[in-house]
Parts: C-alpha cells; structure tokens; sequence
C-alpha cells in the first residue's frame, strides 16, 4: 500500500486480496467536469428512455452471467458469508436494475387544474451528474439501488464504493460498457471517505448525491454541499432498529425465532436496519430468551467462503475491538449475557464475534442505543403497548421496526405510533422492490431508495406554464 493506494483487506483471513488506487480530489474533478460533457453531449439522456431500459437490461444480463463472480467479490471485500451473497445481495442487486430498467419509460409528469386558456404541466428531468457514496456492508446492493434509478432516468454517475469493497461495482462498470452503456456515463471511483468521497461532497458540477452510510459521515456531507453548490444531498443512515414482541408473539412460532435472529444478526448484525432492540412483554420474555439462544446456536460462525457459515467475520479489527468494548463495558455496568459476548477464533487475521444476546442492561447504557454495527442485540421488557411505542421511539434513530402480534389494533398501533420509514409486521422485512426504503430521525431523509419513489432522489421536477392564445 502507497499513500495513493488502498489495500483490500478480507475480513475473514486478514490477506490483501487487491490493491486499488485511491481516486484523487484532481481525479474527481476532472471525472465529474468529464461527466457534464458527456451529458451534455445527450449519447445517453438524449436516448428514448426505452433504449436506455434495453441498455440497463443488457447489464442485468451480464450481472446474471457473472454472478458468481460478482458474489465472490462481495464475499471477499466484506467478509459476508458467500450463501448471503448468492441468496440476498446479488439476486438482489440485478433484480433492482431490472426493476428500474423497466420503469424507464413508464414515468410521468402532471397536468395542473389550470383555467383554460392555460396548459400548465410537470415533467421531472435528471440533474446532468449525479452522484453516490456507498457503505460497505452491502457493497453491489447498494450500488444497484443507486445505479438503476439514476441511470435510467438519464445522468451520468459518479459512484464511490466504500474504501473496503470496490471490486464488485468495478466489475459493474466494466459490464456497463460491454451493455453498451455509452463510455462515462457510470464511472465507479474508489478511494477513500476524506479524499475522494469529501471531494464528490463539495463537487461543483455534482448536482444531487445519494449517500449511504453512516449518520456521522452523512452529517459531513450536509455540510460539504452546504458549502459549496447546494447539490441535492439524500441520506440514508444508521439504525438502531427496534422488535416489539407482544405477549401472543409466540404464536408466531419459528418464524418469530428465525425473523428475530436474522434481524439481528444477518451479516454479523452489521445491516443498517440490524433489528438490535428486541422489546419483548414482560410475561414471554424469558421463554423468548431461552428460544433466541437455543436458534442462535444453530448459527454456524464460519469463514465467509464456508456455504454452512451464517455469521462471517467482522469487518475489520477497529470494528472488532469498537463492538466488544460496547459490550464489555454493558456487561461490566450489570449486563447479564444470555449467549456470545466474547470472540471466538475461526481464522487466524479476521476477528469473528458470534451472535450475543444481552438481557438486564441497566437503564442508560450506551449500547441500548447506540448503533454498534456488530452481532449484538439486546433484550428490553415491557408491559403496557403504550410503554413498548416510547421505548420504540427513545433513540435518535427511524429506520426500521418490527412488530410481532397477531392482534391488528396492537399491530396498527406500533405501525401508526413508532416512529420509523420503514415498519414490518409479523416478519423481518424492508419490503420488496416495489415498496420504498428510507429513514426517519436521524436515519435519513431526502428521499426513498426503490419503489418508483426512488426517482425522486435522481430527477428534479419542472413546471411548465403555456399560455394558449385564442382560447
Ligand atoms: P461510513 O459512513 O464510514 O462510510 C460510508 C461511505 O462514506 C464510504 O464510502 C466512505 O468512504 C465515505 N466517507 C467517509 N467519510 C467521508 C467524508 N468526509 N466525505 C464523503 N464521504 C465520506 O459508513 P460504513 O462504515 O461504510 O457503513 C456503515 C454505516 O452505513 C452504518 O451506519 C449503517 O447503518 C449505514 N447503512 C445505512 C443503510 C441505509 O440504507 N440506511 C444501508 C447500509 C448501511
Ligand atoms: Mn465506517
């Protein structure tokens, strides 16, 4: 590794796998000026939005060609076990640039309720450059959530992949030209947060950015487009995301069990919408607890390549070492550890923490909430559905809720009073593709991910007043 250069470290071994270099803040600048002449030039805003639909769906062909590879470079960069990748990430990814493929010449604008003699419509266009900053936790998912939308409505985006987990959406450019994709219309940039993503934030020619990641880097942005062109800033960030359990949850069988533990612990718990607040009433919690640690022995803790892992390694020792002090410091406050809570040794060089449930932590310990980006959930009772909403709401985080009841004026009351973009019911979901995804609080804000809301982030809308003569 030189300055100008980014080792790609496995999580699960601690070997480099890759060595890219970092795109500098002159690289950026003269990408972005880059970007605005090839819009300009119209070779693919000027394209029937049918071509380019056909275009996209030629890149969601190659993405199936190149499937495994593209989930093992998922696998690689971010330690995410490899069945993850091939069930979730990377189906996941090419259905989103199908989907918005397909919606490209599907959109349309308003007619307003104008007099006569007036025609007064909206039509949305795209910004021109556009770009997105991107998490590593789910490295090609993210990337298709961005690159479909935004490319199908007509700009040219810049793309920065998270400094760990470049590969895959490199790999994505490259088959964007073999679509046929014209050349700078999607260029991935790698480098890191305070080089090449702050250089994307205060970009002049950048007019709308899409950032994922957390609530700390997205509040850096605000301010970077703040200062310098206004552009467009949509956040989607941290969670701290909360699972009310209510007393007759139980009769939700193994699919509260299931539902539970994957929203805890899917990709080692490191998921924006990680369900790490289980609320659970008073009467079931300690069945619900002996069930919980029962399924979570089930979990393999494997390395990444290992089709029989469930939880992978950590992302990296920082984040190892961040996630055990949350919780040894809860423990050492009175925390009592219904299971994990200390790391086990897979492979020497990655750092796996395998799942850990926490019950009886004392009112006001950090980790109740504070996003710790690992395997750890915690287990708080209540009694009344009043009470279980206010705890709902006592973090700064919205992203996400679950609620698991079978009784709909308890199920709709948590849907209607817990504030969150995103509530599921008598399961762990963000939804599918066509249901929006974004955060509340300080989860996010400035527009949805999927759904045809998604074009919100990535057009800017136009009105347009015809005074008709003679009418
Ligand atoms: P991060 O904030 O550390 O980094 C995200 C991206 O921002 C990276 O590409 C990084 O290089 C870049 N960055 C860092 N500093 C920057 C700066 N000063 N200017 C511009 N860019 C900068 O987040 P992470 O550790 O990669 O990802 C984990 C976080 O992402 C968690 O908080 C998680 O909840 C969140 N996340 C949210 C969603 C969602 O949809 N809401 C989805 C996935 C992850
Ligand atoms: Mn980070």
């Amino acid at each position: 590794m030189t300055s100008d250069s980014l080792d790609i470290v496995s999580p699960a071994d601690g070997t480099v796998l890759a060595t890219i270099p970092i795109t500098s803040a002159a690289q950026v600048a003269e990408h972005t000026a880059d970007a605005a002449q090839v819009f300009a030039s119209r070779v693919w805003s000027g394209l029937a939005p049918r071509e380019r639909a056909a275009a996209l769906l030629r890149l969601a062909e190659l993405m199936e060609r190149d499937f495994e590879t593209l989930a093992r470079l998922d696998s690689e960069d971010a330690g995410k076990p490899i069945t993850e990748a091939t069930e979730g990430d990377i189906p996941g990814a090419i259905e989103s640039i199908r989907y918005f493929a397909e919606a490209a010449d599907k959109l349309y604008g308003a007619v307003a309720s104008t007099p006569g003699a007036v025609l007064a419509f909206t039509q949305r266009e795209p910004f021109g450059v556009v770009a997105a900053i991107l998490p590593w936790n789910y490295p090609l998912a993210m990337a298709a959530w961005k690159i479909g939308p935004a490319l199908a409505s007509g700009n040219c985006l810049v793309l920065k992949p998270a400094d760990a987990t470049p590969r895959s959406a490199l790999h994505v450019a490259s088959l964007a030209l073999e679509a046929g994709i014209p050349e700078g219309v999607l260029r991935v940039l790698p480098g890191t947060g305070p080089i090449t993503g702050a250089a994307l934030a205060s970009d002049p020619h950048v007019g709308a950015l899409s950032f994922t990641g957390s609530t700390a880097t997205g509040r850096r942005i605000l301010v970077a487009a703040a200062e310098s062109n206004l552009k467009r800033v949509s956040l989607e960030m941290g969670g701290k995301s909360p699972h009310v359990v209510f007393a007759d949850g139980l009769a939700f069988g193994d699919d509260l069990i299931d539902g539970l533990l994957t929203a805890a612990f899917v990709t080692s718990g490191q998921n924006c919408t990680a369900g790490t607040r289980i609320l659970v009433h008073e009467s079931i919690h300690d069945e619900l607890v002996a069930r919980l640690v029962a399924g979570a022995a089930k979990l393999n803790v494997g390395a990444p390549s290992d089709p029989e892992t469930s939880v992978g390694p950590v992302i990296n020792s920082v984040a190892a070492d961040r996630i055990l002090a949350a919780v040894n410091s809860a423990v050492a406050a009175g925390a009592n550890v219904a299971c994990g809570g200390a790391e086990v040794d897979v492979l020497p060089g990655g750092r796996y923490i395998p799942p850990t449930i926490l019950t009886h932590v004392p009112e006001g310990d950090p980790i109740l909430t504070t996003e710790i980006f690992g395997p750890v959930a915690t287990m708080q009772r209540f009694s009344t559905r009043e009470e279980a909403i206010a705890m709902a709401n006592s973090v700064e985080y919205g992203l996400h809720a679950g609620v698991w009841t079978k009784n709909i004026d308890d199920a709709m009351a948590c849907a209607r009073g817990i504030e969150a973009g995103v509530i599921s019911v008598g399961a762990y979901s963000e939804g599918d593709l066509t249901s929006p995804f974004g955060g509340w609080k300080q989860s996010g804000f400035g527009g949805a991910e999927k759904s045809l809301r998604a074009f919100d982030q990535w057009t800017r809308e136009k009105a347009v007043w015809v005074q008709l003569q003679g009418q």
